[in-house]
């Protein structure tokens, strides 16, 4: 049985069968079963699935995004815009899902030929609990697209969105196996990747895990596609708008309670607007509100679980012994529920550990740069390469974070934020692969050439 407990209460939710490997097998024969049919089916009835399993997620929004804020604590506003973004998802995938599907001539030195994009089979999909719909929808609306069919294999405490994606495209109207839900535990994830009825695997979550699923599909000689981890920085320049700068910072570091792989992580100033930017950054942490998820006036809730918050506190209490200044929070709060306040640290060594990792949690790391060159040096220093946020209105110093951040994604003046039209992925640790526009549906499907008379 899988165990939810909600984050902000401690109070246990329903508890949901495992599957057990008979209902495996089933699983994966439907899979395959469903892939036969789906991949000749027209594009206008995949549009149309795309659409009617949009209409699901926006009809049935409240009981959604409270499932996913008792499951995993985030606020029931983040929630529900988490599941109308998903919602837009769909759509987009069935306006432009048909235009990325066109093929093209190609010019040969004989002949004709042509590049033809044709489905390649089940894919399954490793999923983490922080944006337990839409890291979903991201692989499901372009596999569903591509004429591909989906297997789920969600995070373990976020089951009851598991099931509930399940049930709504299901009553869509998609057609047995096109979308199924494996109640399985991790352990079970190799089995089902060495299974020859499964074509490709696809993970977000963290850098272990990756690796551990990496390896098993390199043995098995299958695509892979990794999201995983960041520790993205947020670049502050002399001429960006410091006061808009320190509120997106803020929001950027504790949206979602600091638990998104694109959450601004490390701050890195320059020592002309250090202090100015710090103080408007501090108050501005300071004003966020903590408190019950369910309730609209609360900017942030519990973390995900005790553990992922335990986890938080004690790299908070390493950096202090590394020689880190806490400034103020990055403290468990005295109530019920996995809940601690926001927090910044300050005076991080650069070679520690800390400086390195990824912190899962609303406590921001403050660095101070000399120039545009040391703020480069500093934000690549590290394994990961998700994405960044940089604000100078210099054009010069835009060109060269564009140019030289070792990143997937840069936002330049704003807080980075996914969007189906975009490119979204990492470098170095943060995975390989893009998601979403037309590159992530192409992830999983047989460019195939085709050489005419
Ligand atoms: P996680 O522990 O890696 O879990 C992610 C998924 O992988 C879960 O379904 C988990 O199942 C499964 N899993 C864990 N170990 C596995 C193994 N050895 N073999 C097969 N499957 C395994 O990550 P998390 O704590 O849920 O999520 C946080 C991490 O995800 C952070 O590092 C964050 O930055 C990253 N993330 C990245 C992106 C991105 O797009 N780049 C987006 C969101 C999050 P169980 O729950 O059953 O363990």
């Amino acid at each position: 049985m899988f165990e939810s407990i909600n984050p902000a209460t401690g109070e246990k939710g329903q508890p949901i069968a495992e599957m057990d490997d008979d209902a495996i097998e089933t699983a994966l024969r439907r899979a395959r079963s469903a892939y036969c049919d789906w991949r000749v089916s027209s594009l206008d009835r995949r549009t149309e699935l795309l659409s009617a399993i949009a209409d699901q997620f926006e009809g049935n929004k409240q009981r959604l995004a409270e499932t996913a804020t008792r499951e995993m604590g985030k606020t029931l506003k983040s929630s529900i815009a988490e599941v109308e973004k998903c919602a837009t998802a769909f759509r987009y995938y069935a306006e432009h899902g048909p235009s990325f599907l066109e093929g093209e001539d190609v010019a040969v030195a004989k002949g004709r030929a042509r590049a033809r994009w044709l489905p390649t089979g089940p894919v399954l999909a490793v999923m983490p609990w922080n944006f337990p719909y839409w890291q979903v929808v991201r692989f499901l609306a372009p596999a569903i697209m591509a004429g591909n069919v989906g297997l789920l294999k969600h995070a373990s405490i976020t089951q009851g969105v598991a099931a509930l994606i399940e049930e709504m495209v299901a009553e869509a109207g998609a057609p047995q196996g096109l979308f199924q839900n494996l109640a399985i535990r991790s352990d079970k994830v190799a089995r089902v990747i060495d299974d020859e009825r499964v074509v490709a695997v696809t993970l977000t979550g963290s850098e272990g895990a990756g690796a551990k699923v990496a390896e098993q599909a390199g043995k098995a000689l299958k695509k892979v596609v990794l999201e995983l981890g960041g520790s993205d920085p947020f670049i502050v320049m002399p001429s960006a708008d410091l006061d808009e700068a320190a509120e997106t910072a803020a929001k950027a570091r504790i949206q979602n309670a600091g638990q998104s792989c694109i959450c601004a992580k490390r701050m890195i100033v320059h020592e002309h607007v250090f202090d100015q930017f710090a103080e408007k950054f501090a108050d501005a942490m300071k004003a966020v509100k903590v408190g019950d998820p369910m309730d609209d006036d609360n900017d942030m809730g519990p973390l995900s679980s005790f553990e992922q918050r335990d986890t938080v506190l004690d790299q908070v209490e390493r950096a202090q012994k590394a020689g880190a200044e806490l400034l103020f929070g990055g403290e468990k709060l005295d109530r019920a529920g996995a809940y601690m306040s926001p927090g910044i640290l300050t005076g991080i060594p650069r070679d520690s550990d800390i400086a390195r990792e990824e912190v899962f949690g609303p406590v921001a790391m403050l660095f101070k740069v000399r120039g545009v060159d040391e703020a480069i040096g500093v934000a690549n220093d590290i394994p990961y390469g998700l994405g960044s946020s940089v604000w100078t209105h210099d054009k010069a110093e835009q060109e060269r974070f564009e140019r030289d951040i070792e990143a997937g994604m840069t936002a330049v003046n704003q807080m980075l934020a996914s969007t189906p039209e975009a490119p979204f992925g990492g470098v170095k640790k943060s995975g390989h692969g893009r998601e979403l526009g037309p590159w992530g549906m192409h992830e999983f499907m047989n460019l195939k050439s085709v050489m005419l008379p």
